[in-house]
């Protein structure tokens, strides 16, 4: 059975089709390239499924879509769905990060809790519809640190760990990240609703 994944990212196929072939052999995760809808959802749930939903109607496969960011509790959970261009249209990873940073610097340790949240969704061409969320809890830090992974990751400090995002390997943040979480997520769904077994 063939699904595709909506996105151009080919980190997140690989990391998918990692979980899947683990835990569903049977199915092989295919890379979207075709035309990318607007993205004019106010949560993530609603912007992950108008992606799945865009790829399942274009491919006539079910298909896989994910949507993340970064939300701050201090900011009411922004940056949000806004993650990816805080710092405008251009959608530099680097000015976003010393935006926020920037924004922060006088918010104290205790008041800096964030958590990167991915919605992973399902669409079938029938119509059927399913979002599974995943959340990944910290702090953010004060100076970016680390060189690894991609985003916010420097300034990430995920609970239980000494040291960034972007200073654990790849394979440890693929293990616990909120895509990680999401996608484990997406496994029984994908059982339940492909009949998969
Ligand atoms: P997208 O879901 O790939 O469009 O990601 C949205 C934005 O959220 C990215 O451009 C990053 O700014 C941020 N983001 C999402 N996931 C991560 C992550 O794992 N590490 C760092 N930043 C992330």
């Amino acid at each position: 059975m063939q699904i595709v994944l909506a996105t151009h990212n080919a980190h997140k196929v690989e990391e998918l089709r990692r979980i899947l072939a683990a835990q569903l052999p049977g199915i092989e995760v295919l890379a979207y390239d075709g035309p990318e809808p607007v993205e004019d959802g106010v949560t993530f749930t609603e912007n992950a499924l108008i992606k799945a939903r865009a790829a399942a109607a274009h491919t006539g496969l079910p298909a896989i879509a994910d949507d993340s960011g970064i939300c701050v509790d201090i900011l009411g959970g922004a940056p949000g769905i806004f993650s990816a261009r805080w710092s405008g249209p251009a959608k530099d990873a680097g000015e976003n990060l010393r935006l926020l940073l920037w924004q922060l610097s006088d918010v104290p340790e205790e008041h800096r809790d964030a958590h990167f949240t991915c919605v992973a969704a399902l669409a079938l061409p029938d119509g059927t519809e399913r979002a599974v969320t995943g959340e990944w809890p910290g702090q953010l830090l004060f100076q970016p640190a680390g060189v690894n992974g991609f985003g916010y990751d420097p300034i990430f400090l995920p609970e239980g760990y000494a040291i960034s995002a972007a200073e654990l390997s790849a394979h440890v943040k693929n293990q616990v990240s909120h895509r990680a979480i999401a996608f484990e997520g997406l496994v029984p769904v994908l059982r339940e609703v492909l009949g998969a077994p």
